[in-house]
Parts: C-alpha cells; sequence; structure tokens
C-alpha cells in the first residue's frame, strides 16, 4: 500500500498557513489568529503596571518616575510586557516584514481597548524618518494602527506627524540623554485641535521618543493623548 501520510501531512501544513487550524504554538484547536485560547491567555500581558507610562510593576499603581514628574501625554497603556514570545513576534514585524505579525499584535490590541470608553477619535502611529522608511520600506506602528483601525473603525493619520531627525537607537543613554537627543525630532503638519489621539507604537522603552511626539501633539492643539504600545520594556 502506498504510504499518503508524508503527502497528507504536507497539504495539512499548507492548508494550516492559508488557514491556522491547529494553534502555531501548541497544536491545540485554533480560535482566531492561528493561536489556541489558552496560548492567548498565556501571552506576557502587561496587565499590572503603571498608568502614566505602561512599566510593569509589581503592585497597580503609578511609578516613582510617574508620581515625581507626570509624562507629557495623559495616559500609556502596553498590552505586552516585551518578552517571549511577544519579542519574537515583534522582531518579525520589524526587520523580516512579517505583516501577519501586525494583524495578530493590532488585533489582540483592538480587542482589549475595544471597550474602553471613551475611545481617542483618532489614531496617530509614531512616524520614521525618511531614510528609515526608505530602507526598511514600511513603519512597523503604522502596520500596528492599521490592523487597530480596522477593529475599532477609527481613522488612521499616517501622514500627520513627520520625524526629521534621525534618531539612533537609544539602547544604554541615560533618560536624560534620550530627552535631549529627541527634543524637536518631529512635526505636525496639521491642526488636531481638539482631538482626543492615541499615539501608536511596537516597542516603549523609556517613552522619550513618545514623550517628544506627544509635545508635539499638544503644542498642535490635541485635548487628550494618550499612548498604546505593543510591548513596554522592563
Ligand atoms: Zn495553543
Ligand atoms: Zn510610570
Amino acid at each position: 500500500m502506498v504510504d499518503l501520510s508524508g503527502p497528507i501531512r504536507a497539504l495539512q501544513r499548507t492548508a494550516d498557513t492559508v488557514l491556522p487550524r491547529h494553534c502555531q504554538a501548541c497544536e491545540a484547536p485554533a480560535g482566531q489568529l492561528g493561536l489556541c485560547a489558552a496560548c492567548i491567555c498565556a501571552l506576557p500581558w502587561n496587565d499590572c503596571a503603571c498608568t502614566g507610562c505602561a512599566q510593569p510593576l509589581a503592585q497597580p499603581g503609578v511609578c516613582p518616575d510617574c508620581a515625581r514628574r507626570a509624562p507629557p501625554y495623559d495616559h500609556a497603556w502596553a498590552a505586552f510586557r516585551l518578552e517571549a514570545p511577544i519579542q519574537h513576534s515583534i522582531h518579525a514585524l520589524k526587520y523580516h516584514a512579517d505583516f501577519t505579525q501586525a494583524q495578530l499584535l493590532g488585533t489582540l490590541m483592538a480587542q482589549q481597548r475595544q471597550h474602553l470608553a471613551p475611545l481617542p477619535q483618532v489614531l496617530l502611529p509614531v512616524p520614521l524618518h525618511p531614510g528609515r522608511l526608505r530602507r526598511r520600506g514600511y513603519n512597523q506602528a503604522l502596520e500596528l494602527a492599521r490592523a487597530i483601525s480596522k477593529l475599532l473603525q477609527l481613522p488612521v493619520l499616517s501622514d500627520a506627524a513627520t520625524r526629521q531627525r534621525a534618531t539612533e537607537d537609544q539602547i544604554g543613554q541615560t533618560a536624560a540623554a534620550r530627552r535631549r537627543n529627541m527634543r524637536g525630532a518631529f512635526t505636525l503638519r496639521r491642526p488636531l485641535t481638539g482631538l482626543h489621539v492615541a499615539l501608536i507604537d511596537d516597542v516603549m522603552t523609556t517613552g522619550a521618543t513618545l514623550a517628544e511626539l506627544a509635545r508635539s501633539c499638544r503644542r498642535a492643539g490635541a485635548a487628550q493623548i494618550e499612548v498604546w504600545a505593543a510591548a513596554r520594556t522592563p
């Protein structure tokens, strides 16, 4: 008898890539997004975090930094802590143009935010410097914003802000140096008078970039500014 198990398995794998029927993490039947409910539940949700800057905390509340000086946005939220498997997902989106990760992360973010009242009126992805955008070919924050907007039906202001300074990755720099680096990094090309805005980014580190963008939005008239990031570093 001819052994068809190999070809059948191959077909099964193809079918799973088109429309995953099995959880990509554990083989259980998949729900939406190609993950099963248990694996979605086990993701590193950033449930206990500072309401000011989304920094993961041991207890709910405000972190010492935000208690000392309130950030220039009203509120920051990050869906996840930057840990496996979320950090792999973000890496694939950011460096390997894996847009299914934007769908996954954006949908999970939107599901968490959809019962929020009031929702922001517009989504504003953190822009990339034009040089970096040319090299990468896409802006991962915009891809996330698009996925979020699909579910929440919120407009994405994709070209409202421009970034005129190519700030290097600010890893290893002090908070004060990061702030100095970011000063004047963004220009708003349209007024945001009276708008409730959510700034969208993939990873929030110290928040220096988001803080500078928030200041620019405030100068452009935004009434309420929140930050939504897919993941937050500890
Ligand atoms: Zn699973
Ligand atoms: Zn804080």
